[in-house]
């Protein structure tokens, strides 16, 4: 028959091995997320430079590019993912809203609030990188979605931040270029390549 002191001492394991498995499912979240990062197109790349040009084929693979990302943003544990950011130059982005996936395509701000408000903003091409930017904070798009049909959608708050985000990558617009000048100098020295120990140092 088990004392106290036995009971005690296998409730202790237990509790030990729940805190291994949340550590490990940790250290896999943290895992995944890096090999997304390194998937998506990072600052330097010229892709992040240039202007996408509009969906035009409504077909198989253009949805295994929306699934693609769509996965690529949540390992990477972002809210929003453009194409530019994997390389492809045509205009769509993912992004969460209300914990719901979406897509559009071809986007397009047809309305746009006169109040806005800056904020701290990173993006999943620009590791490292916090600074604030002013958007609207209320907007109304307008686009397709990944079968061709015409979507309008009005979006305030956290999410209206995203789709403006999102839109001006689709520009080659990152937010270094919508920031003060004082926080694109820190942001600037935070992606300078660092030097490699033993190399030579990148110029
Ligand atoms: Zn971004």
């Amino acid at each position: 028959m088990p004392s106290r002191h036995d009971h005690e001492h296998t409730h202790d394991h237990e509790q030990d091995e729940r805190q291994d498995a949340a550590e490990a499912a940790e250290l896999e979240r943290e895992a995944r997320r890096l090999i997304a990062l390194s998937r998506i197109r990072q600052y330097g790349d010229p892709a992040l430079r240039m202007k996408a040009r509009e969906v035009e084929d409504f077909d198989d693979d253009l949805l295994r590019l929306v699934e693609r990302m769509t996965t690529l943003m949540h390992e990477a544990q972002g809210v929003g993912l453009a194409a530019t950011q994997v390389g492809v130059l045509r205009r769509l982005f993912v992004y969460v809203d209300e914990d719901e996936d979406r897509v559009l395509l071809n986007p397009a701000i047809v309305t746009s609030s006169m109040e806005t408000a800056a904020e701290d903003e990173g993006c999943l091409s620009l590791r490292g990188v916090l600074v604030p930017v002013e958007r609207h904070i209320k907007v109304t798009l307008e686009g397709l979605d990944e079968r061709g049909a015409a979507v309008r959608t009005e979006i305030e708050g956290p999410t209206a931040r995203v789709v403006q985000h999102e839109l001006d990558h689709l520009d080659g617009v990152l937010i270094i270029d919508r920031t003060d000048d004082e926080s694109r100098r820190g942001a600037l020295a935070t992606l300078r390549p660092q030097p490699v120990l033993g190399a030579a140092a990148p110029r």
